[in-house]
């Protein structure tokens, strides 16, 4: 084992759980054992939320400005400790060191932007009649819980924590029992940038410890990042306890290719939207939906496909299970008619035999109906569907149940717009592979997948992370004449 056990982190210690019930942590990348997860129970959440609620009247009270000073250097730290950061990240999650790199980077860029969040919440203040005002403030929630999933194991916490926490509110954060290490190092990071015992604290566990969240009668919101199976039940049980929730599902993403698409560059996009992360990303392409004639762009996106090599620019899939649900798709499709181009089946790392890798997989001729169209692989699978017109493929993008994001690729700029105007997606992008919006824009799919209100990171978040006190104010001058006057 290359790490001692985790452990939980609640009021600014780790502290072992209350169970002895924990799960194995291997990395993807070869297969060896890196540390055991607890399995936490009931008793050890009432443990941080108990250090979360002391820590909040005086969080609370900090001025904003003050609380931002931690981020200022928390940013600094995440600097500072990039390199070991990324390595982690690879190791827990299979990904490549330079899509880890780039990952601490955007935690950085969203670090940066909870800096800015003096500017962008002064609140507003009117004389609404002679004499009378009316101000509005935004004032935080209290203990707030945020549950991650296994992809960005340092990304998707940091949506939630520099926003939630300087906001004022003191969080626990679940992380993915897949990738519990990286919580674990942002927490000493927080700890060391100056951030006050119990604002925030990490508690480990499954399926169990998420339900507890949802019913904790103290935990006042809960964020949600991940599968829209479990993202459906968190908002539901969530919500029917009372809490604010926000709760981000998972992803099929549209990209469509209009035949006067730039050839080399749309290939190569598609080849990286598809592949980065091993197709682990909820805005990963999915599904390619070609309209007329593609032929050349097709033949151009399997020789991108063919320069990804697992192991050195592709990285790993989770595990094993994970690997074997990607192969089936791609077997299920060959047996349903679709034409495997590039066969990314049954792929091993020389060295590196007990890793979980899927080579980059291009399937054309798919129609709508097959699995492969339809449901969520995250895997480096893309899924070519032929349409005679635009409104063909709209209707494809338009039916799928999910709605994260779509692409178009075309060089015509009011058939860009005509598609921005009609995709049903929460994030567009034209001749852009993965649309993600940078802050201060902010991050929030449609349809199943985001159950809740506005969107999870950028200004968005700050209607979510605080409630909004309305104060109307009359200081009848007169009867406050004396001395003083
Ligand atoms: P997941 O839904 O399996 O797990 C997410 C979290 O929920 C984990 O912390 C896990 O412990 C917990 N969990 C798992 N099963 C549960 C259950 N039955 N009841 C209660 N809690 C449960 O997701 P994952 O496999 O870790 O992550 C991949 C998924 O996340 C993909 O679907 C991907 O699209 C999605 N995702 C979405 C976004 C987005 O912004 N929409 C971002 C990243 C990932």
């Amino acid at each position: 084992m290359k790490y001692s056990a985790i452990q939980n982190y609640i009021n600014g210690r780790f502290v072992p759980s209350s169970t002895t019930q924990t799960l194995n942590v291997i990395s993807p990348l070869d297969g060896s054992f890196l540390s055991t997860v607890p399995l936490s129970a009931a008793k050890d959440l009432d443990d941080a939320v108990k250090a979360a609620e002391a820590a909040f009247p005086a969080w609370s009270k900090t001025p904003i400005k003050e609380r931002v000073q931690v981020f200022f250097r928390y940013k600094t730290l995440l600097e500072k400790n990039l390199k070991e950061l990324a390595e982690l990240c690879s190791e827990e999650n299979g990904k490549t060191y330079g899509e880890s790199v780039a990952e601490i980077e955007k935690c950085i860029e969203l670090t940066e932007f909870a800096t800015s969040l003096p500017q962008l919440i002064t609140g507003e203040l009117l004389e609404v009649s002679k004499g009378v005002e009316c101000r509005t403030e935004h004032v935080p929630l209290g203990v707030v819980a945020s549950i991650v999933p296994f992809n960005f194991p340092s990304m998707v916490p940091n949506w939630t924590i520099p926003n939630a926490i300087a906001l004022g509110n003191c969080m626990i954060i679940k992380p993915s029992e897949k990738v519990p290490l990286s919580c674990g190092r942002l927490a000493e990071l927080l700890k060391e940038a100056g951030l006050p015992d119990g604002v925030f604290n990490v508690v480990h566990g499954g399926v169990d410890m998420v339900n507890a969240i949802c019913d904790h009668p103290k935990i006042e919101a809960v964020s949600f990042v991940g599968s829209t199976k479990v993202a459906k039940i968190v908002y539901q049980r969530s919500t029917q306890n009372l809490k604010r929730c926000l709760a981000l599902g998972g992803a099929k993403n549209h990209l469509m290719v209009l035949p006067d698409a730039i050839p080399d560059m749309t290939a190569q996009n598609v080849a990286a939207s598809m592949s980065g992360c091993a197709g682990q990303r909820c805005m990963a392409a999915s599904a390619m939906v070609g309209v007329g004639a593609i032929d050349h762009i097709v033949a151009k996106i399997c020789d991108e496909a063919l320069k990804i090599v697992p192991g050195q620019n592709l990285g790993a899939v989770i595990d094993a299970a994970s690997q074997e649900r990607i192969e089936s798709y791609i077997t299920q499709a060959e047996k349903d008619g679709a034409k495997i181009l590039v066969d990314g089946r049954n792929t091993k790392v020389a060295g590196k035999e007990k890793g979980t890798y899927v080579g980059p997989t291009v399937i054309d001729f798919v129609t709508p109906d097959m699995s492969v169209a339809r449901e969520e692989i995250f895997g480096p699978v893309i899924s070519i569907i032929r349409t005679n017109t635009v409104d063909e493929a709209l209707a494809i993008e338009n039916k799928n149940p999910y709605g994260n994001a779509a692409s178009v690729f075309t060089q015509n700029g009011g058939m860009a717009r005509y598609i921005i105007d009609k995709a049903s997606a929460g994030m567009i992008g034209v001749n852009v592979g993965v649309p993600v919006p940078r802050e201060p824009f902010s991050f929030g799919g449609w349809n199943e997948s985001k159950f809740g209100v506005g969107d999870i990171t950028g200004k968005s978040s700050i209607e979510f992370w605080t409630k909004l006190k309305k104060s109307t104010v009359k200081w009848n001058a007169e009867a406050g004449v004396n001395w003083m006057s």
